[in-house]
Formats: structure tokens, C-alpha cells, sequence
């Protein structure tokens, strides 16, 4: 049977790599074994357009990773990882030519709002305060350990309500409105879901307290690094290793995998109990993703100055407007004028030959829906920027289907490892205090599958080694 370990981690995502390095830092042996021939999972980058132009796969914007007690905790500047920062994190374009920008400072923000500047201090100024409290009990296992009760009943009471609730008892315009709209969207939910208002306050949050920065090179760099951490502890790694079921593996006390729950059931269903299985094949997965990445030949023309400072833009028009597209995706339609989340580095500029440009872009699309809603995306771009088309020298479309090609954890192109409806982010992926342990003695889920649920920051991985450890691996 050959060689035999403490532990096997199934994929090399973040998670899978944050696993395996939380596991090998306690001294203990770890085989990785993953599907694809290059490691990172979601966390890729690629020549996808022309030689020379490095464009992210998937992810892109680490501010997750910069909130990550594990990631905060590895040498990963050591191992080759550099982040830049561009000058504001989020930006959100109105039809007026102006756009609410969010600076790292949250009173510059608030002159871009007009009369909203006071509301957006008064929102987000006490959660910047409490980021260093709150980080942690959000990233951790759920419920929160009540470490700080103030700082956590202050976010819940914002928290626990809908995007648009919070929006509209908080903003008269829509310039505030349609900013926090545009970071509440991430949740890829309708933006009236109880919950969708915690992405836009932790996701703010984090744009104000620490930033939103990319890697420099690409977000390969950040998989690298954890990569070469987790060799330098003595981890191995295999790739084109793909795991159709855990009784392949080689032995080991204990089993990760940073798969989702669907597949988990097909990985260990024979084993656990029919009942587990059977609410593992429940678990519910959200939206597509439909990605176009660009190669450019100069910067986004955007209309609206504040723009040209932001890493990411987004899109879409007034609160309503976006309310209505992220409603299409779930109600099976595709958006005529979809919210387009975009990424531009003209901060970064080892991404391009000299004097070019990449951007990053893509549109929430119904479950597995693969059609080509490309012009729908650069329309969206060109209403903002108009003379953005005759920038692009090439792209490179991805529809839901070729995400799940390129990554099998991307199921219908869901990028954040299932729904993130109410009740699957307190139950993630099936109800319990102790979400990454399946029943089956030894066999633990550790992907965005499990709280805190999806994002670069290892925190699944790591929320899930730290219990094996404790009991199972003493
Ligand atoms: C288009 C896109 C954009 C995103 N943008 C951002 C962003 O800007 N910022 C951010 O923080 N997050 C972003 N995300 C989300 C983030 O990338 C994911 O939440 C994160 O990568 C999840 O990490 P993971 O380790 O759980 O899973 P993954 O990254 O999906 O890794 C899972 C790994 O397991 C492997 N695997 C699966 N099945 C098997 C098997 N049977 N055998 C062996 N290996 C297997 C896969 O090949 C993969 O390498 C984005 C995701 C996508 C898709």
C-alpha cells in the first residue's frame, strides 16, 4: 500500500492548502492530492488572452486573505507574496458621471456621497474601529465565540437584515445606496435575503480597515506561496491526482477534503450514514458565473473620475437596477443589463507588457446557464466607459460550464462552495456545532462548504485542521 500519513487533504484549494499547513506546522505528516496539473484550486492565473498578459482565473481582489488570521499568521512575503494596493478598494458609477467611491479612509469615501458622507461615517466608522475584534469571531467556526459582545451585537443588529433594508434606512441617494448595493452583491443573492447586508458590511469594512489588494504577478502567487510554506514543513503534493472515492487514498488518521458537499457524497457516500448523505445531496448551490477577461491596449476610459482610482468597479446603475439583476439568475433568467463586477490593475502593471492593461470581469448567470451573455458585460462597461470596446485587443470568455471544467468545485459555476442563503450560512453544510466533521470517524470537509463559507482566506481549511487536531491527531 506504500507510504502512510497523519493526514490526506483531497484538493489544493486554499482551503486544502490552509489545512494542510495548520497540520504540518503541528508536526504532523500530509499528503495533498489534487485533480488539476497546477495547484491553487480558485486561486489561478493564466495567460488566458495573449502571451505576456497574465489574467486571475478566478479570484483576484485578497482583502479576505488580509483579514485571515491563519493567512496573517504565515511567512507568505517570504515565500514570494507581494499584494498591491490600488488607491481605492470599490468603486460604483450613477448614469450622472459620478461615482461613490470607498478610500481606505472612510471620511474621503464620504465626500464622494454628498449627503449620504455622514451616514456611510456613521455606519461604517464603529465597525472599522472593531475590525481587529470582529475579523476573527466572523472567519472562526459559527456561532462566534463571544469574546467581544459589544463589537459582535453592534455588527449583528446591522447584520442580520437584508441589503436593502439596511440601505434604505440608512441612505437618502442613490449614490450610497447603489455603493453598498455593489459590495452587498457579492452575496450573489437577491439583495431583499436577511444576511445579504452582512457581505456588504463585512466586505465594506474590510476595504476601509485594511484594503482590498491584489497579488503582485497574479493570485497563483498567493497559491504558491502556501504552496512552498507547506514543502518547507515537509507537506508533499501531488497533482493530476484526481480522488474519485476516499478508498483510493493511501492510509492516513484522518481525511480532508476541500471539495464541496455534493461531492463529498459521492467521494464517501458508501460510507456515511444514508441520512448525512442524503442532506449532503440537499445542500443547495447558487448562481453561475459567466468571467470575460480582457487584454487592453490602455486604461477603462470610465466617465466618472473616482473610477479610475478602484480596483474594482462595479456595475450596474441604482440599487433597484441591481436588486432586479440579482433576482434574474435565481428566477432562471438571464439580466438584459446584468450587475458586472470588475477588476482593473492599472496598479499593477507586471500583468501586461509596457503600456497595457488587463481587466477582469463577470456577471452572475442562472445555475449552470451557459449562454454567452458576453455583450450584455461589455455593454455594461461601455455605459460607464464609453470607448471601452476599441481597448480590447483580445478576450477570453468562461460560461459556468467551462468554470466547473477548469475547477469540478465550481458546480453550475457557483463560486463560493453553495448558496449563501440564510440557512445554509448557519448551516454549512448541514446544521451542528462541529460543521467540518462528517459522522464517518476521521473524514472531515474543510472547503468553502463549511463556515465561514467562500473567499481566499483558508479559514475552512484551518477552522477544520484545528479540530482534527484536537480529536483525532493529539
Ligand atoms: C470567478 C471567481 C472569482 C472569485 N473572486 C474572488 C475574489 O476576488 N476574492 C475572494 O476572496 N474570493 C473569490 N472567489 C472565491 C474563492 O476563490 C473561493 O471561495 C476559494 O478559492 C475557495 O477555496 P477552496 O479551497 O474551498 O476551494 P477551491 O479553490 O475551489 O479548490 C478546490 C480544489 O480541490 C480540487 N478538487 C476538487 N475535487 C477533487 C477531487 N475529486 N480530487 C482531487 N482534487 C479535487 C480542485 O481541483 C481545486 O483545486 C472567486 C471564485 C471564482 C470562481
Amino acid at each position: 500500500m506504500g507510504e502512510s500519513y497523519d493526514a490526506v487533504v483531497i484538493g489544493a484549494g486554499p482551503n486544502g492548502l490552509a489545512a494542510a499547513i495548520t497540520l504540518a506546522q503541528a508536526g504532523r505528516s500530509v499528503l495533498v492530492r489534487e485533480a488539476n496539473a497546477t495547484v491553487g484550486g480558485s486561486c489561478r492565473s493564466a495567460e488566458l488572452t495573449l502571451p505576456g498578459f497574465i489574467h486571475d482565473i478566478c479570484s483576484t481582489v485578497q482583502a479576505l486573505a488580509l483579514a485571515s488570521p491563519f493567512l496573517r499568521g504565515q511567512p507568505l512575503a517570504e515565500h514570494g507574496l507581494e499584494l498591491v494596493h490600488p488607491q481605492a478598494s470599490f468603486a460604483h458609477p450613477q448614469d450622472d458621471g459620478h461615482a461613490g467611491v470607498a478610500y481606505r479612509s472612510v471620511d474621503q469615501t464620504a465626500e464622494t456621497l454628498g449627503r449620504d458622507g455622514v451616514a456611510w461615517k456613521k455606519l461604517f466608522g464603529p465597525l472599522v474601529r472593531d475590525w481587529e475584534k470582529l475579523a476573527p469571531a466572523l472567519l472562526g467556526p459559527l456561532p462566534p465565540a463571544p469574546k467581544h459582545p459589544f463589537a459582535l451585537a453592534n455588527f449583528g443588529l446591522k447584520a442580520l437584515r437584508s441589503a436593502r433594508s439596511l440601505a434604505e434606512g440608512w441612505f437618502e441617494g442613490e449614490h450610497a445606496k447603489g455603493l453598498f448595493a455593489g459590495v452587498a452583491a457579492h452575496s450573489i443573492a437577491p439583495l431583499e435575503w436577511t444576511g445579504t447586508s452582512a457581505f456588504g458590511l463585512v466586505l465594506g469594512t474590510s476595504a476601509h480597515a485594511g484594503g482590498w489588494p491584489v497579488a503582485r504577478g497574479g493570485s497563483q502567487k498567493l497559491a504558491d506561496a502556501l504552496v512552498s510554506i507547506l514543502r518547507s514543513l515537509g507537506g508533499r503534493i501531488e497533482t493530476q491526482a484526481r480522488v474519485d472515492n476516499i478508498d483510493e487514498l493511501p492510509p492516513s488518521k484522518v481525511i480532508l477534503c476541500d471539495v464541496t458537499a455534493r461531492q463529498l457524497a459521492k467521494l464517501a457516500g458508501h460510507k456515511l450514514p444514508a441520512r448525512y448523505t442524503k442532506r449532503l445531496q440537499s445542500f443547495r448551490y447558487g448562481p453561475g458565473v459567466h468571467k470575460v477577461d480582457w487584454a487592453l491596449s490602455e486604461p477603462i476610459p470610465w466617465k466618472a473620475a473616482g473610477c479610475r482610482d478602484a480596483g474594482t468597479i462595479h456595475l450596474g446603475g441604482t440599487f433597484d437596477e441591481l436588486s432586479s439583476a440579482e433576482r434574474d439568475p435565481w428566477e432562471g433568467r438571464f439580466a438584459e443589463k446584468p450587475y458586472v463586477l470588475l477588476v482593473q490593475y492599472p496598479f499593477e502593471p507586471s500583468r501586461a507588457p509596457a503600456g497595457k492593461h488587463t481587466a477582469w470581469a463577470y456577471c452572475h448567470v442562472p445555475h449552470g446557464g451557459d449562454l454567452d451573455v458576453t455583450d450584455r458585460i461589455e455593454r455594461q462597461v461601455e455605459r460607464f466607459a464609453p470607448g471601452f470596446k476599441d481597448t480590447i485587443i483580445a478576450r477570453s470568455v468562461m460560461t459556468p460550464s467551462e468554470m466547473e471544467r477548469h475547477n469540478a468545485n465550481l458546480i453550475g459555476g457557483d463560486i463560493t462552495g453553495g448558496a449563501n442563503m440564510f440557512s445554509q450560512i448557519l448551516a454549512r453544510p448541514v446544521l451542528g456545532l462541529n460543521p467540518y466533521k462528517t459522522p464517518l470517524k476521521g473524514l472531515y470537509l474543510c472547503s468553502s462548504s463549511t463556515p465561514p463559507g467562500g473567499g481566499v482566506h483558508g479559514m475552512c481549511g484551518h477552522n477544520a485542521a484545528r479540530i482534527a487536531l484536537r480529536n483525532e491527531l493529539k
